[in-house]
């Protein structure tokens, strides 16, 4: 069976609008490339008048890995989100005044087309192009999320798309865990993934109308010496990887059940 990676870009005088991807049969293609014209034309951000569509036969290994599983936060407000954020990242072992500067450090520095990649020993970022950051491509769900898209509106593209990027990015090794809020206005969930904690959406890290959005990946070069920085990002960038058909709702929790 041959796989199809198609990518899009849509944008508006110049603009970034959207950018989505999909990993498809060919007997999907078609559909595929519909899903992905609609989005760049029907974004709360704009309607796109450039889109770039490009498509190619995937030739090399593709790995096969377990989406992380999900524990949904409902949170009153962007406060509390980041609450929850703190509470995870001092699970992960990482001390209380370090992770408040993490929490800064990414509010401070958003809205760019790919993510930071910071060291959590230096607090340095490690990417060379720190206007653009890492793009992480080459990941989808297996059948495509197409699947989950048409069969059940519960998963909406933010959830879907975010849900087979962390799990990619969870399965690097180095990478400790990645904090992300959409850049999308009418979007105000986000969520701190991990191996260790699996993907923890938060109802709200922004309010309602806000354009921002940012996306961290945290590299701890202890975990394992064998790999380096640009095998990290050869792999985020390079590797193709699809998630296995199943997304596991290990639990829904509240503010209060979930930070004590
Ligand atoms: P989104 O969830 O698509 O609204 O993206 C939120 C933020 O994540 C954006 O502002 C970018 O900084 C970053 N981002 C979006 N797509 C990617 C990607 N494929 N790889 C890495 N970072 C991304």
């Amino acid at each position: 069976m041959s796989l199809y990676s198609i990518k899009m870009r849509g944008s508006k005088e110049d603009n970034h609008i959207s950018g989505a991807e999909s990993i498809v049969e060919e007997k999907d293609l078609q559909r595929a490339v519909n899903m992905l014209i609609k989005r760049a034309m029907n974004h709360s951000k704009g309607k796109s008048d450039f889109i770039n569509v490009k498509i190619e036969a995937l030739k090399e290994e593709i790995e096969y890995i377990e989406p992380l599983e999900v524990t949904k936060v409902e949170v009153d407000n962007p406060k509390e989100g980041f609450n929850v954020v703190k509470h995870v990242l001092k699970n992960l072992g990482i001390a209380e005044d370090k992770a408040d500067k993490i929490i800064d450090f990414f509010k401070l520095n958003n809205n760019m087309r790919g993510a930071m990649l910071l060291d959590i020993n230096t607090l340095k970022r490690l990417e060379s192009d720190k206007k653009r950051g890492v793009r992480v491509t080459y990941m989808d769900f297996q059948g495509s999320k197409l699947n989950h898209l048409s069969k059940d509106t519960a998963y909406n593209a933010h959830f879907i798309e975010a849900l087979a990027l962390a799990t990619k990015v969870a399965s690097c090794p180095n990478i400790i865990g990645e904090i992300c809020f959409s850049d999308d206005p009418n979007y105000t969930a986000g969520y701190i993934s991990s191996k260790k904690y699996g993907y923890i959406r938060i109802s709200q890290m922004k309010k309602l109308g806000e354009s921002q959005g940012g996306r961290i990946f945290l590299y701890d070069s202890s975990l394992d010496e064998s790999c380096t920085v640009k095998d990290c990002i050869n792999y985020l960038q390079n590797k193709k990887v699809i998630i296995k058909d199943r997304v596991k709702i290990k639990s829904n929790k509240n503010y209060k059940d979930f930070i004590k």
